[in-house]
C-alpha cells in the first residue's frame, strides 16, 4: 500500500510503527509523550513500546477510555502532565488512540506553548478511515461536541490495520458507516466494492480507498467552505438521533450506528429532492439496514431531533442544510431542507 501525501504531511500504511520510530529519531524531538487510553494502553501500548524502548526520552500519558475524556478538564489534565514531565518546544505528542484521542491530544498540542509538533497512531476503523486524516482537533464542554477546536494537521499518521484485531465488532461497525459514505459520495465503484466484501475486518486495501477520498476532499477545502460539506453526508439527522440517544436515556448508538440511519433518511431526501433515482435509494437503505440494527425512533421524538438540527453548527442563516446523493458515487451540497422534508425522511425509515 502506497504512503499518502496529505497537505504536507505523510499517512503511512507499511511498516508504520517502524516509520513511527524512524520519524521520531529523525525529528530530534527533546521529549516524545504516547497519549492513550486504558484499552489501547492494553491492546496497542505493548507494540509501540517494545519498538521505541531504545529510547530513554519519552512518558506515557494515559486517560479513561470515551467520550467524557474529550472534555476541557481531560484537556487541562494533559497540559499539566506535559508541563510536569518538562515539554518544550521541541517536543512530540504521539496520539495512540481513536478519535477520542486524536481530537483531544491534536487539540491539546497545537495549543501547547502556542503549539508543539503531534503525530496520530489511530487504533480504531473510525479514526483511522476519518479522524486522523484532515486536520480537525477538538474538544467538548458541558457536552456539546466539538465546540472548541483548531484546524491543525499532524506531522505525519501512522495507520496499523493490526490494531484493529482487538477492536469490538461494534466500533468496526462504526468506522464501516464512514467508509460506506465515501462511497456513496464519491466512488460508486467502491462502494460496490464494499458492499462485496467480507467487512468482519476490511481489507488494507478498502482503508486505503477511504483514507484517499477523505485526503483529496480535505486537501481541497480545508476549512469547510465549500466541497469538504460532502463528507457531512448523514451527519445532519445522524447527529441528532446519535445526541438524542446519548443525552435523552435511550439506547446509546455509536457514531456509525447513527450516521447509517442518517445516510438511510438523507437518501430519501435525496430521492425527493435532488433526483436519487428510486433503485438506488432502495439499495442503499436494504444494505445498510441489513448491516446495522434496527433502532426505534418514534414520532413523538421528532420535536427533538429537530430541535437538536436546528442547532447544529453546520447550519448557516437557521436552514436545516444536508450533503444530498444525486447518483450513488456523486452529491450535492448546501440543500436546504424544511421540517416537513425531515419528518417526512424519518418516517421513511420508521417504516
Ligand atoms: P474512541 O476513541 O472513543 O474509541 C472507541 C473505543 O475503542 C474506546 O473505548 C477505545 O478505548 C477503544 N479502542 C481504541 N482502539 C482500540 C483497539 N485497537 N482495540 C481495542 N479497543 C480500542 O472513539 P472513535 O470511535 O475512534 O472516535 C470517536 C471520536 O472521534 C468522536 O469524539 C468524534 O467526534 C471524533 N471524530 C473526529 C473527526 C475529525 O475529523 N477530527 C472525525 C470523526 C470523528
Ligand atoms: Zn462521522
Amino acid at each position: 500500500m502506497n504512503t499518502i501525501q496529505s497537505d504536507n504531511y505523510p499517512v503511512f500504511f507499511e511498516n508504520s510503527i517502524d516509520e513511527l520510530v524512524k520519524f521520531i529519531e529523525q525529528g530530534h524531538y527533546s521529549r516524545f509523550f504516547i497519549l492513550t487510553d486504558e484499552n489501547t494502553a492494553e491492546h496497542c501500548l505493548p507494540l509501540v513500546k517494545s519498538k521505541v524502548e531504545h529510547l530513554d526520552n519519552f512518558d506515557i500519558i494515559e486517560i479513561n477510555a470515551g467520550e467524557e475524556s474529550k472534555d476541557i478538564d481531560f484537556c487541562i489534565g494533559v497540559w499539566r502532565m506535559l508541563i510536569d514531565f518538562g515539554a518544550d518546544r521541541k517536543s512530540l505528542l504521539v496520539n495512540l488512540g481513536g478519535g477520542v484521542i486524536s481530537d483531544l491530544g491534536g487539540f491539546a498540542a497545537s495549543t501547547f506553548k502556542r503549539g508543539i509538533d503531534f503525530v496520530h497512531v489511530p487504533t480504531t476503523l473510525l479514526s483511522q478511515v476519518d479522524a486522523s486524516v484532515g486536520g480537525k482537533t477538538g474538544i467538548d464542554i458541558n457536552s456539546i461536541k466539538n465546540i472548541i477546536g483548531t484546524f491543525t494537521q499532524p506531522k505525519a499518521v501512522f495507520i496499523n490495520l493490526g490494531f484493529l484485531e482487538t477492536l469490538p465488532p461494534r466500533q468496526i461497525l462504526s468506522g464501516l458507516a464512514e467508509m460506506l459514505k465515501h462511497g456513496l459520495i464519491q466512488d460508486a465503484a467502491y462502494w460496490h466494492q464494499l458492499k462485496a466484501s467480507d467487512l468482519t475486518i476490511p481489507s488494507a486495501q478498502l482503508v486505503h480507498r477511504s483514507v484517499e477520498i477523505k485526503n483529496k476532499i480535505t486537501i481541497e477545502d480545508p476549512h469547510e467552505k465549500g466541497i469538504r460539506k460532502a463528507l457531512n453526508f448523514g451527519h445532519t439527522i445522524g447527529h441528532a438521533v446519535e445526541t438524542d440517544s446519548l443525552i435523552n436515556d435511550k439506547d446509546p448508538l455509536s457514531h456509525g450506528e447513527a450516521i447509517a440511519i442518517g445516510m438511510i433518511c438523507e437518501s430519501y431526501l435525496a430521492h425527493k429532492k435532488t433526483g436519487l433515482p428510486a433503485e438506488e435509494l432502495q439499495e442503499i437503505t436494504e444494505t445498510l439496514n441489513k448491516l446495522y440494527p434496527r433502532y426505534t425512533i418514534k414520532q413523538s421524538d421528532f420535536d427533538t431531533l429537530l430541535e437538536i438540527m436546528k442547532k447544529d453548527k453546520k447550519n448557516q442563516n437557521g436552514n436545516i442544510n444536508c450533503t444530498l446523493l444525486t447518483n450513488i458515487g456523486q452529491c450535492n451540497i448546501d440543500n436546504n431542507c424544511t421540517e416537513a422534508e425531515l419528518c417526512d425522511s424519518l418516517l421513511y425509515y420508521i417504516n
